[in-house]
């Protein structure tokens, strides 16, 4: 009998504190919801290659739309970069006089490769992009013939020098200055190494030099928030550049190593709404035949689904660059993005990427503290780097129309909404820094 007198006491207690938030829902839950604000899907517009156009025309329009974007830069080709090409190894002249004796093949293939495109000749780098997209074909031997018939060519005097200052009059260059003026107003940089090589037939020091060195020439110029991203040039999917990518870098447009999130290269025929992940990366180039149909069809697609994250791949703008779309392609492109935004949260590749992390990764705990309700969130990532506030649904006691949200001097009004679980209202709130509270606030 004492045991269940004191088993009514207990529920007695549990009864008023009910009674005291206006309800009986005992079971208060927090889920960090799959995207930010609640929306349905993920888009992220990036640009490759820094051509002039893509500043003049697009910058410009996302502007108007106020979107993000992320630009992937080349950063040899930007004015006042520290780092331009070289050659990381032995004189070179000791690798030219090499080749005479011995052919190419996998002992000093990548050696060669390395150093073709940085003997100064008018055609070099270009036998070097052409070794590289064999290899990366799986046309070793051509290859190796190839950097034979470059080499062959050097020995015998038969490759022009190349002018000293290529940058004439003509060249719109960008400057660190420009692009510091547009990293200040949410647009992000990465890094698309310093000269655009092939990595995947760089020697080690040849490809670490390229991503070291531009993601230093990022730091010193833009800070460290935009050395998150690189995208290593061609879209490789080479293994070891990948490794080398992500060693330095916390993520790459080229892969990504989560293994929550299935991803489609531009390349890929794949329907991405079929994959079974909790996330699906969905990329897409933009190129100057695509029909403005097709480009819409990718948006309905995700906007009709909730785990993708289509990232469009745009190179050139009004004539300038690699497969252009026109300025008023992209004007008419983005006001149908925006006309969906209520499902389509626009982010930089960073800020996605920040995201899925976060939220995969983080752990919330609802409490209630009096007449409030208490929301912890946390992740163990890197605290420096993962602080992206993240959208937080929490239920709420029916008779809490309004719920003030505290989170350190952070405040905000929401309104309840409701749905088939009962009340709940969406804020973000920010992973370790400390708890949130909820109160409810006067209609
Ligand atoms: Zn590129």
């Amino acid at each position: 009998m004492k045991h269940e007198y004191q088993t009514l006491i207990v529920l007695a207690g549990l009864t008023g504190l009910a009674a005291q938030f206006g309800c009986g829902r005992e079971d208060l839950r927090t889920e960090i919801v799959k995207w930010q604000d609640g929306k349905a899907a993920a888009v992220s517009l990036t640009y490759d290659d820094n051509s002039a156009n893509q500043f003049r025309v697009a910058v410009p329009l996302m502007r108007r739309f106020d979107f993000p974007a992320t630009f992937h830069v080349i950063t040899g080709e930007i004015e006042g970069s520290r780092y331009q090409g070289a050659f990381i190894g032995r004189p070179i002249q000791d690798v030219v006089r090499e080749t005479a004796r011995i052919a190419t093949g996998p002992g000093n293939f990548f050696e060669r490769a390395s150093a073709i495109g940085r003997l100064g000749f008018t055609g070099g780098f270009d036998y070097h992009l052409r070794a590289g997209e064999l290899f990366e074909d799986g046309k070793i031997n051509e290859a190796y013939r190839l950097i034979d018939e470059a080499f062959a060519k050097v020995r015998a005097g038969l490759l022009r020098r190349e002018p000293v200052s290529p940058a004439g009059p003509g060249d719109h260059r960008l400057n660190w200055d420009d692009l510091k003026a547009l990293a200040t107003q949410g647009f992000e940089f990465s890094s698309h190494t310093i000269t655009h090589p092939r990595l995947a037939v760089l020697d080690d020091a040849n490809l670490d030099y390229e991503l070291e060195k531009s993601r230093e020439d990022i730091l010193d110029h833009l800070g460290p928030k935009h050395t998150f991203t690189i995208e290593c040039p061609f879209g490789t999917e080479d293994e070891r550049v990948v490794r080398h990518a992500l060693a330095l870098y916390p993520a790459s447009r080229n892969r990504l190593p989560e293994p929550f999130l299935e991803e489609l290269d531009r390349s890929s025929d794949k329907d991405p709404a079929i994959s079974s992940k909790e996330y699906v990366q969905w990329q897409r180039g933009a190129l100057t035949a695509t029909p403005m149909s097709q480009m819409k069809g990718w948006v309905d697609t995700v906007a009709g689904r909730d785990n993708i994250w289509l990232v469009l791949v745009f190179h050139g703008v009004d004539g300038i660059g690699w497969e252009p779309k026109t300025g008023a392609e992209l004007e008419e492109y983005f006001g149908y993005i925006k006309s969906l935004e209520s499902r389509i949260w626009v982010a930089t590749f960073q800020d996605v990427t920040k995201y899925m992390r976060e939220r995969m990764q983080g752990r919330v705990t609802t409490v209630r503290k009096g007449k409030a309700i208490e929301v912890d969130l946390r992740h163990d990532l890197s605290a420096e780097i993962y602080d992206l506030p993240l959208t937080l649904r929490t239920d709420v006691p029916s008779g809490w129309p309004s719920v003030g949200v505290r989170q350190g001097d952070r405040t905000a009004n929401v309104k309840s909404a409701r749905d088939n679980r009962g009340p709940y209202v969406t804020y973000q709130a920010t992973p370790n820094a400390g708890p949130v509270t909820l109160t409810k606030r006067p209609n």
